[in-house]
């Protein structure tokens, strides 16, 4: 199982990660990502970690 978290201090509101995740857990809120969804829902992909461009995410595996 994996858990997948944010610091989108350094988010610039790109939103190349929202739509690739498989599981639809991210979401632009107010010019940033967030992870919407249930965080433990992550499969664990990698997709969002690989795509966003400022090291946004880190996957945890439980
Ligand atoms: S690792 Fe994959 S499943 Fe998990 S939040 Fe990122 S894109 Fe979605
Ligand atoms: S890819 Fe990174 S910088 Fe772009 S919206 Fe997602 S978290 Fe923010």
């Amino acid at each position: 199982m994996f858990m997948i978290t944010i610091d989108n201090t350094n988010c610039d509101g790109c939103g190349a990660c929202v739509d690739p995740c498989p599981v639809a857990l991210l979401e632009l809120v107010d010019g940033k990502a967030e992870i919407t969804g249930e965080a433990t829902e992550c499969m664990g992909c990698e997709t969002c970690v690989t795509i966003c461009p400022n090291d946004c995410y880190t996957i945890q595996e439980l």
